[in-house]
């Protein structure tokens, strides 16, 4: 009745621009200033951790942080560059509870990561502490690959990665400190590991910003312990630091 109801008010209710509320032509759509303020992350980009590159490039390259360390995981792919334009859009997402943005921030998600979900057998949100959980009610990370699952028909399970220990936020920390924080923070949920064998698996793991990539790197460690045999990550939006281009 909540769903038939929720049909029938879309339809009645002109449609809106998702992070500005202007009319447009139809739901779930960004309006032509908003699309053009939010920067895509298209090719070329590095092979391993999806960094965008400035110059144009053929062919497959690294970018110099992925040279001089490859990331644990096997390809990293994000949407948008994360700033102001897709900052506002995730904090209105995350902290203003508006879980409709859920399906066209998956959307733009499933568009720019659809190689790598076309080879997904599983998609595996980064999970919250359960205290946090609580705190802010929903995982902004477990909504967006309920959302991406229900787009591209690929199975996902919210509850495989467990964090087992709350972990003080990421922010305002250095690259060193974040994956000290982050270290043995994760475990593979028994049962749930069971239910989904992992061995032999293509996991992608979803989350909503990729910052340093700490908290992917220390998930990657536990999944590829528990057989998985590529994990990938796909997040809606990555910090670019300047100066990490091809080599
Ligand atoms: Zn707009
Ligand atoms: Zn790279």
């Amino acid at each position: 009745m909540k769903r038939w109801l929720g049909v029938a008010l879309d339809s009645l209710l002109p449609p809106r621009c998702y992070a500005c509320g202007t009319l447009v032509d139809r739901q779930g759509a960004l309006c032509g200033p908003c699309w053009s303020g939010l920067h895509f992350i298209t090719a070329p980009s590095c092979m391993r951790c999806g960094y965008p590159f400035e110059i144009g490039l053929d062919g497959h390259h690294m970018c110099g942080a992925c040279l001089a360390h490859p990331p644990a995981y096997d390809r990293g792919i994000s949407a948008l560059v994360y700033d102001d334009a897709s900052r506002a859009l995730i904090l209105g997402f995350k902290r203003a509870d508006r879980l409709e943005l859920a399906k066209p921030l998956a959307g733009l998600m499933a568009q720019t990561g659809r190689d790598l979900l076309a080879q997904t057998d599983l998609i595996v949100p980064v999970p919250l502490h359960r205290t946090r959980l609580l705190s802010r009610r929903f995982n902004q990370s477990a909504v967006l690959a309920r959302a991406l699952a229900q787009i591209s028909g690929t199975s996902w399970t919210p509850f495989l990665l467990e964090r087992t220990r709350r972990t003080p936020s990421q922010g305002g920390l250095s690259r060193a400190e974040r994956a000290r924080n982050v270290r043995g923070a994760f475990r593979v949920q028994p049962k749930a590991q069971a239910a989904h064998a992992l061995k032999d698996k293509h996991v992608l793991l979803v989350d909503d910003v990729l910052t340093t990539g700490a908290t992917v790197t220390a998930c990657t460690g536990v999944l590829r312990k528990a057989g998985a045999s590529s994990i990938s990550v796909l997040t809606l939006a990555r910090v670019v630091t300047p100066g990490q281009g091809p080599i």
